[in-house]
């Protein structure tokens, strides 16, 4: 017997060989120059390398006073000649016998190897009168509360790589490096189609045989976290030329379409045909569960250069933001240039439910994690059929049961994906 071209009968895919041809090819999105107040979570498409050495000079850690450290071996009088502040550039030396008050962040004045802390002398903290002369009570060794210049950043040193995501730390960091703008890879636009005749927007009161679209809030929100920006193309009829009208209204303007329902081999699941009439397209059966057949094609952009990206993913709520997760998110981060493709940490935990599952498959589990002081625990966050939302929303990771395992008992070890 040979094997029939329908797709439903092609071996499945493993996630890892659809997420790679997925992957294949793509390039991330060309670069722009952005402020920093605009550049949040946005992700580095360069080398960046600091303007400045930080800091400039050596300055102090301590409010107190600048002295030579040889006139403090053991308690000393020293005769107060100055201050400096903050912003001051120094306009005294400290001789021997003396000592300039000094500001934390202020340069070390010349002719000084060291800082007293105010605590150490018998100086009044916070009083703004300079005192003549200040009792030090402790030695300090040279160099004491004194920050080296270039002890945090050097002129020409790399502070960020291609790659990198943009948290509040790399900001000020490249602040710090003398820079106002970055150069980031663009957003992937993100267009969503809801495909279902029984929809109707969130909110709306609900007629006979009706249910509320929950997977373009869902979707949108998802390719938002992932750093998209998105527009949603509202809820398509079950009907080709309805769900056309939408993919050639995307075309015009996403990187990636995401299209959920409608997608596996029902009399209306008319996606696929509507995907193979804009552009190429491959229905898969990937070895996942939850997960239906998912459509994935490309489509030349409507009135651009360049390829659309298509994905119908399975209609049910569960099923569409966990492929989302598995297949689309990593899709948009490699537009985005992410270094780290997939951007979620897994990590090791026992099961405290026993779970069944698809032979064959490898299922993504909804799970609440609990770390009991010495490990990590994970419980079925609820009921793990693909249209129970309240179990997703309710989870924090999802427990990864592997292929070759029917069923695992509550006391097995699990890796788990977190979600947040
Ligand atoms: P389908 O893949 O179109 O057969 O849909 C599978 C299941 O998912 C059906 O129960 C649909 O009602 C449900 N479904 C499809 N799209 C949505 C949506 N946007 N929001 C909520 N449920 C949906
Ligand atoms: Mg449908």
């Amino acid at each position: 017997m040979t094997m029939a071209a329908n797709p439903l009968v092609r071996p499945m895919l493993s996630v890892e060989d659809a997420r790679a041809q997925m992957l294949d090819g793509l390039t991330p999105l060309p670069a722009e120059e952005v402020a920093l107040e605009d550049a949040l979570r946005r992700v580095v498409a360069d080398t960046i390398v600091s303007r400045t050495t930080l800091p400039p000079w050596d300055n102090s850690a301590m409010d107190g006073f600048a002295v030579r450290s040889s006139d403090v071996a053991r308690p000393a009088t020293l005769r107060v000649i100055g201050e400096v502040a903050a912003g001051a550039a120094p306009s005294v030396t400290v001789e021997p016998g003396t000592a300039v008050r000094i500001l934390t962040g202020a340069p070390i004045p010349p002719g000084s190897d060291a800082v007293v802390p105010v605590e150490d002398t018998d100086a009044t903290p916070g009083v703004a009168d300079l005192p003549q002369a200040v009792a030090i009570r402790t030695a300090v060794a040279a160099g004491a509360h004194i920050r080296r210049a270039g002890s945090d950043l050097r002129a020409g040193q790399r502070i960020l790589d291609p790659g990198t995501e943009l948290t509040p730390a790399a900001l000020a960091v490249a602040a710090a490096g003398g820079h106002a703008t970055l150069p980031v890879h663009g957003r992937p636009r993100v267009a969503v189609i809801a495909t279902g005749d029984e929809l109707v927007a969130a909110g709306t009161p609900l007629g006979a045989a009706q249910i509320p679209d929950s997977n373009t809030p869902g979707l949108l929100a998802a390719a938002r976290d992932a750093g998209a920006t998105v527009r949603s193309l509202g809820i398509a009829r079950d009907t080709f030329d309805s769900v056309r009208n939408a993919l050639l209204e995307g075309l015009a303007w996403a990187d990636v379409i995401v299209a959920s329902g409608g997608v596996s081999v029902g009399a209306h699941d008319v996606v696929k045909d509507a995907f193979a009439s804009v552009g190429r397209i491959d229905l898969w059966r990937i070895a996942v569960q939850p997960g239906k057949p998912l459509a994935f094609g490309r489509a030349p952009a409507g009135g651009r250069s360049g390829d659309v990206l298509l994905f119908g993913l399975p209609g049910n709520p569960v099923s569409s933001l966990v492929t989302f997760e598995l297949f689309v998110r990593p899709v948009l981060r490699q537009l985005a240039g992410h270094a780290d493709v997939l951007g979620r940490e897994t990590i090791t935990a026992t099961l405290t439910d026993p779970v069944r599952k698809a032979p064959g498959r490898r299922a993504y589990i909804r799970v609440r994690l609990e770390h009991d002081g010495a490990s990590w625990r994970a419980s079925l966050a609820g009921g793990q059929e693909s249209h129970m939302l309240s179990a997703l929303a309710a989870a924090d990771g999802l427990a990864i049961i592997p292929e070759t395992v029917d069923s695992a008992a509550a006391g097995t070890t699990v890796e788990v994906l977190r979600l947040r």
